[in-house]
This record gives structure tokens, sequence and C-alpha cells, in this order.
């Protein structure tokens, strides 16, 4: 054990890790420096949604600006996978503070095939993991994008308009094991269309609730 904390020590020294926020070296465990997370503001009053959504209720962490603002994009466009538990962290945050009930599952945002060969990993789904853990409360993949057809050669322009349309499907054997409760889980709420459009067809296919959360909200609703 002494020898490992030794060698652990010794890779600090030979890479230290910095933070992604002001680039100050970060202690042993921390992903964001001190300073940078004593500025993350508090968690916002929950707002009155006006309009029609296909979701029950919508709840987020901070505006996407500043501090918060600034490592969701770390974390999603530099991409910083180790950024995953810090972020989960903070999303608890929402969730100790408006806590779901008991029979819901976590679910999450699916990436497009585009931007997971962009950034390498699933950013939505190693956050999401990552909250299951913490929170105790299952976690299912229930969305996918409607399989990659939409890069298939020879696709008519009319086709590809359509696939846009129905971006995203259930996976219906995994929905069938919850109770229909769901929490959606996704980084950025800016016109809330692309959850509405998850919480939407999760309905059609027998979804009875659908909570949205987020870290960030970048427009008022
Ligand atoms: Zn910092």
């Amino acid at each position: 054990m002494y020898l490992l904390n030794e060698m652990k020590n010794m890779v600090n020294v030979f890479f230290p890790k910095f933070c992604p926020l002001c680039g100050k070296i970060l202690k042993d465990g921390e992903s964001v420096c001190h300073e940078c997370k004593t500025k993350i503001p508090p968690i916002p009053y929950r707002e009155r949604m006006s309009g029609k959504w296909s979701f029950d209720a919508f709840y987020y962490r901070a505006p996407y600006k500043g501090t918060m603002g600034e490592l969701v994009k770390a974390y999603k466009f530099t991409p910083r996978p180790q950024l995953a538990e810090f972020l989960a962290e903070e999303f608890f945050e929402i969730f100790r503070r408006f806590p779901p009930p008991s029979d819901f599952v976590l679910t999450y945002v699916p990436p497009t095939f585009k931007s997971l060969k962009e950034k390498g990993f699933d950013h939505m789904k190693k956050l999401t993991k990552a909250l299951s853990k913490k929170s105790g409360m299952p976690f299912y993949t229930l969305l996918e994008v409607e399989k990659q057809r939409g890069y298939q050669v020879g696709l008519s322009e009319k086709k590809r308009r359509e696939l846009v349309r129905s971006k995203y499907a259930v996976v219906r054997e995994e929905l069938y094991k919850t109770w229909g409760k769901i929490i959606l889980v996704d980084d950025v709420f800016t016109t809330g269309a692309t959850v509405n459009e998850c919480a939407k067809i999760l309905k059609l296919n027998g979804a009875s609730r659908v909570l949205v959360y987020t870290l960030c909200r970048s427009h008022p609703i």
C-alpha cells in the first residue's frame, strides 16, 4: 500500500493534473480546484414552465455560463472524461434539492454517431452511470439514435429529412423492465427540443412520467 501511494505521488509529480478552468495544479483526488469550485452558483429555484411539453418537470444545476458553463464545455468539447465524476456530484446536488421519487430510473440523451466519433466517448452515458452509482437509482439505456441509416450512401434527400424527424428510438426491451417512470439526463437545456423529443417518444412507447434534469440551461423558457 505504501509503495502504491509512493508510486501515485511520483506519477503526480511527473504528470501533474491541472484545473480545467484556471490551469492551477490540482491536489490528489481533485478534478477542479477548490477556488473554481466555490464559484459554482447555488441551484436555482424551480421555474414554472409555460407551453406544451412532453415531459412533466424540468430541473437544472446552473446557467450555461460562468464556472458551470465552462466545466460542461470542457467535459463535452475538449473532451475530458475525467470530469464525469465531478459533474455527477454537481448533478447529484439537484437530487438533494429536488429529490426524485424512488421508483424512477435514470436514462440519458444518446449521442449521434458523429458526436461519438468526435469525442471518442459517450459523455452523457458516462455521467449518468456515475450519477446512478451516487444516487443508487438504476440506470438504463432506453434511447438510441435511430440507427445510422442517415449515413448510408445513396439515401435520397426526402428519406434523410424523414430520418431527422424521427431521430430517437426507444429500446423497448429495456423500457419494459422499468415502471415507466423516467429521469432523463442531459448536459444542456437550450430550446428543450431534444429532451422534449426524447420524452415524447418515451411516452409514445408507454412511459408514464418523464422528469428532465440537466446540468445547465442556456435560455429562458
Ligand atoms: Zn481552478
